[in-house]
């Protein structure tokens, strides 16, 4: 790993490398975007480039003794310093599991469970604060990484805020966030703001395992450029799941009777997240109606469906169903609408034999 490696942001990897070159490497950087795209990997990297026994047009050489001991996640002077759950909470991960800290090699993942009740806290900074007010022990630069620094509380943002106004000599710190406003603006103003992009469709599609091709596009697609999502979506099932829900929509206008409510039943499980999926192969059906582009079409591993479903519907009726759609999703999530009756609703709705501003437009739902 190197800065230079960091897929799909050379352009600010280069930016970078010209300001250690130039030494006007600033005391602090933020680096911002969405998840996964790089950025804590771009701040350990810059701590190797920095503290490089061997480097390489003044990158890390990723091989030197320095270089590899930030890698395993064992040099003095680097910290990545995460988010940790509240103290009480922090304690009881730390008696069940004692090596837990100890044990952690992997420098770009958190030894933490990725709860939502994860901050950076005010101690945090203070020990951040003692540690760089002693001199580096073996590099020649101590480098503070905060990524998600967006974590951060207030009381913490404070305290950091007066070591960036005055930081000692040889310490860097890298700030990362997913947008410079998460920070508060004192803090902002006192780094060099360094913008990390969403990454190329291909560089997602290479970055996903154990998928086949066309699910890899479809789901560099749905990633929005983020390879944390990607691999998210590609571990979830959801690819799979999508399949079968939007099956189901297609099929209905096929059955009735007791294989109809079987299908209901079965689309039913988890129908929030099976409407999710629905909507999002519906703006598909809507965009090729429109277009008749087939290249514009996202979920390209169902293309015969959605042509299936261009092919039955109009323009108009389409959005008719997706604005429909949306609503029965919120029906269930807020008004307690059963997800197998909406499912119900839903097949009806795409068979032909319920119209959705029926459905709608009096509050109640009645069969054709
Ligand atoms: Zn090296």
């Amino acid at each position: 790993m190197s800065l230079r490696s960091i897929e799909g942001q050379s352009v600010q990897a280069d930016a970078i490398i010209r300001l250690i070159r130039q030494e006007r490497l600033p005391h602090a950087l933020a680096i911002t975007g969405i998840a996964g795209v790089g950025k804590a990997a771009a701040a350990v990297a810059l701590s190797m480039a920095l503290n490089c026994l061997e480097p390489v047009d003044y990158d890390g050489c990723g091989r030197c003794s320095s270089c590899t001991k930030i890698l395993r996640n064992r040099h003095l002077d680097v910290f990545v310093v995460w988010p940790d759950p509240p103290k009480k909470k922090r304690e009881k991960l730390l008696k069940d599991d004692p090596e837990l800290l100890m044990r952690h090699r992997d420098i770009l993942k958190s030894p933490w469970p990725q709860d939502d009740d994860l901050s950076i806290k005010i101690d945090t900074v203070r020990e951040i604060i003692r540690t760089v007010a002693i001199k580096p022990f073996e590099g020649r630069y101590r480098v503070m990484v905060l990524p998600e620094a967006d974590l951060m509380t207030e009381d913490a943002a404070n305290a950091l805020l007066k070591v960036l106004e005055e930081p000692p000599r040889n310490n860097v710190f890298v700030l990362t966030a997913g947008k410079i406003e998460n920070l508060l603006p004192t803090i902002a103003s006192r780094c060099r703001h360094i913008r990390f992009g969403p990454l190329a469709a291909g560089i997602v599609r290479a970055g996903i395992e154990d998928v086949t091709d066309e699910e890899a596009s479809v789901i560099a697609n749905l990633s929005g450029g983020s390879l944390k999502r990607a691999r998210e979506i590609a571990k979830t099932g959801f690819l799979a799941a999508r399949r079968d829900a939007v099956a189901a929509v297609n099929e209905a206008g096929d059955l009735a009777g007791k294989r109809l409510f079987q299908s209901a039943d079965e689309l039913g499980k988890g129908f929030v997240g099976g409407l999710d999926a629905i909507l999002w192969w519906l703006r598909d059906v809507m965009v090729l109606k429109a277009t008749g582009n087939e290249s514009r079409v996202v979920n390209s591993d169902i293309a015969d469906l959605t042509a299936d479903a261009a092919e039955r519907f109009d323009l108009e009726e389409l959005f008719e169903i997706f604005g429909f759609l949306d609503r029965l999703q919120q029906g269930i999530r807020f008004a307690n609408i059963g997800e197998r009756l909406a499912a119900l609703v839903a097949l009806l709705v795409f068979a032909g034999r319920l119209k959705p501003w029926e459905a709608l437009g009096y509050g109640q739902l009645w069969i054709r």
